[in-house]
C-alpha cells in the first residue's frame, strides 16, 4: 500500500468531506511508488476550479491550465499543491493546444489524455486506478504512450521530448512501438517553440543520464532538429597519426557532457557543444593525412550564439555559453607567464574559472585521457595564486586621492594616467601591490 504524508491525506480529506473525489496523479504517483522524495504535489479532483476556491479561500487559480494552486504547510514547510479538476480533451489541431477543454465527470476520462503509462496513474488514498498498467511499466522500466503512440505525438509534439527526457531523469527505457512512432514523428518538434524546447532539453542534460538521453534524442531523429550541429559531427572523423582522438567529433561531444563535472546547465551544455566548429573546419592534409579544425572555436562561437537565440536563452546565460565556447582551446603550460593567466582569467571571468575547467576536464575525459594531468593540477594552483595580483586599476593599494595628495597635483586626466601605469608596473611585476611602494614610484611618474 502506497503511503502518503499526513498533511497530504489531511488536504485529501477536505475534498472527500465535501463530496469531491480526489486523486494524486502523474509524476506524483510515479515517484511514489518508486519510492522517491516527492517534491511536486500534483492532484486530480471532480471539483471545478470555483468549488475547489471555495473550499480553500487562500488558493489561486492559474486559468490557461485550469490548475488551482494551494499553499499548504507541510512540516513546517510551505507547499504549494496543484489540482487541476478531471479533463478529458477535444481535437487537437496544431500539435500542442487541444482546441478546447472540457471537464470530465470521472478520472479515467483524465487519465486517457495523460501522455505516458507510468504518468497516468492516480490514487485517491487507499485505491490505484491505473487502466494502462502503469505499474508494470514502472516497473520494468519503460516508457510508453498511453493509447496509439502515433495519434499522440501528433496531438501534442512537446511528448517527443518530454519522452526523451524524463528517460534519461529515470533510467528507462522507451517502448518499442512509441521509439518508432518519435522516430516517424520528430519532425513535428519543429513546431514547439524555444522556450518549451530549452526547458525539456535543460531537465535532460542534467539529469543523470545526460549523455545516454543525448544519444537517444539521435536515435530519435530529434537531435537534428533540436542541435543539428551538434548531430552534423558526428562521423567527422579526428584521428590522425600520432595523435590521440578515439572518437569522431560528435561521439566526443557527447563523452564529454558524461563525463562533465559541473551540475551548472550552462556549463554542461558549453561542454556538448564545444568543438561543433569542427564539421566546417575539418581540413586533412593530402599528404602527412593530418587532420587539423583551425580557429574551430571561432566558428563554434557563431553557432553558440545561433543556438542560444534557438534555445531563447537568457542574455546572460547567452553570454556565458559563448565565452565557454569561444575560450575552450586555452593553454595549460607551465612556460605561461603570470601575466598571461592574469588576462586569461580576465577574459573569460572570474566567475568563470571552475566552469571552464569543468569543461576541460570532460573534454579530457571525453577523449579517454584520464582524470587529471600534472599540468593541469599545477594551471589550477597557479590561476588562484596569480588572483592575488590586482586585476584593474581598483585592486591598487592607492586611490586617485593619494596620488593628488602626494604629489600635490590637482585633479584631471593626468590621475588617471598616473593611476594607469602604476597598474602597468603591478601587472608586470615591476613593483609590488603595496601603498609605501607605490607611493615610492610616483615622482618617477610625474612627468
Ligand atoms: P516531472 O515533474 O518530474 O517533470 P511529471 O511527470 O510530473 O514529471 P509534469 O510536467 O509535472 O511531469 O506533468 C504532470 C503530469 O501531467 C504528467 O505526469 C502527465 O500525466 C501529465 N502531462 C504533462 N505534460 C503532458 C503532455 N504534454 N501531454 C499529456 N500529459 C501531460
Ligand atoms: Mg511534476
Amino acid at each position: 500500500m502506497l503511503q502518503l504524508p499526513p498533511y497530504v491525506t489531511t488536504f485529501m480529506k477536505t475534498f472527500q468531506d465535501a463530496g469531491y473525489r480526489i486523486y494524486v496523479v502523474g509524476g506524483t504517483v510515479r515517484g511514489l511508488l518508486m519510492n522517491r522524495d516527492i517534491l511536486d504535489w500534483d492532484f486530480t479532483t471532480s471539483g471545478t476550479p470555483e468549488q475547489i476556491m471555495k473550499l480553500f479561500p487562500h488558493s489561486f487559480y492559474n486559468n490557461s491550465f485550469g490548475t488551482v494552486g494551494i499553499p499548504i504547510e507541510a512540516d513546517g514547510k510551505e507547499m504549494v499543491f496543484e489540482v487541476t479538476t478531471h479533463r478529458k480533451e477535444g481535437d487537437y489541431s496544431n500539435a500542442r493546444h487541444p482546441d478546447s477543454v472540457e471537464w470530465a465527470d470521472n478520472v479515467e476520462d483524465d487519465l486517457a489524455r495523460r501522455d505516458f503509462t507510468m504518468n497516468a496513474i492516480a490514487f485517491d488514498g487507499t485505491t490505484i486506478t491505473d487502466p494502462y498498467n502503469g505499474q508494470e511499466a514502472i516497473e520494468k522500466k519503460i516508457i510508453k504512450a498511453v493509447g496509439d503512440a502515433n495519434i499522440r505525438f501528433q496531438e501534442d509534439a512537446l511528448r517527443l521530448i518530454r519522452a526523451i527526457r524524463q528517460a534519461a531523469q529515470l533510467g528507462f527505457a522507451i517502448e518499442k512501438a512509441t521509439m518508432a512512432s518519435l522516430q516517424t514523428h520528430a519532425k513535428l518538434i519543429m513546431g514547439i517553440s524555444g522556450e518549451r524546447i530549452q526547458g525539456e532539453l535543460f531537465k535532460l542534460i542534467t539529469s543523470d543520464n545526460a549523455a545516454d538521453g543525448v544519444m537517444l534524442m539521435k536515435d530519435a531523429g530529434l537531435l537534428q532538429y533540436i542541435l543539428p550541429e551538434v548531430d552534423d559531427c558526428f562521423g567527422v572523423e579526428q584521428k590522425s597519426p600520432e595523435r590521440h582522438h578515439m572518437y569522431d567529433v560528435g561521439t566526443h561531444l557527447v563523452e564529454s557532457l558524461r563525463y562533465c563535472p559541473s551540475s551548472d546547465v550552462i556549463t554542461r551544455l558549453a561542454t556538448l557543444i564545444h568543438d561543433i566548429g569542427k564539421k566546417e573546419t575539418y581540413h586533412k592534409d593530402p599528404e602527412t593525412q593530418i587532420i587539423t579544425f583551425y580557429n574551430h572555436e571561432v566558428v563554434g562561437e557563431k553557432q553558440a550564439k545561433d543556438i542560444a537565440t534557438r534555445l531563447r536563452l537568457s542574455k546572460k546565460d547567452a553570454q556565458q555559453l559563448v565565452m565557454l565556447v569561444r575560450q575552450h582551446q586555452f593553454t595549460v603550460s607551465e612556460e605561461q607567464s603570470d601575466k598571461a593567466l592574469r588576462r586569461f582569467i580576465r577574459q573569460i571571468g572570474v566567475e568563470n574559472i571552475d566552469e571552464m575547467l569543468a569543461l576541460r576536464t570532460g573534454d579530457r575525459l571525453g577523449s579517454g585521457a584520464k582524470e587529471t594531468s600534472w599540468r593541469t593540477e599545477l594551471f589550477k594552483k597557479r590561476l588562484i595564486d596569480v588572483q592575488n595580483v590586482p586585476f584593474s586599476i581598483h585592486d591598487l593599494k592607492i586611490t586617485g586621492h593619494d596620488v593628488m595628495e602626494h604629489l600635490n597635483i590637482k585633479p584631471g586626466p593626468q590621475i588617471g594616467k598616473i593611476m594607469n601605469a602604476l597598474f602597468e608596473m603591478v601587472d608586470n611585476e615591476k613593483v609590488k601591490n603595496e601603498k609605501d611602494a607605490l607611493l615610492a614610484k610616483l615622482p618617477t611618474l610625474l612627468q
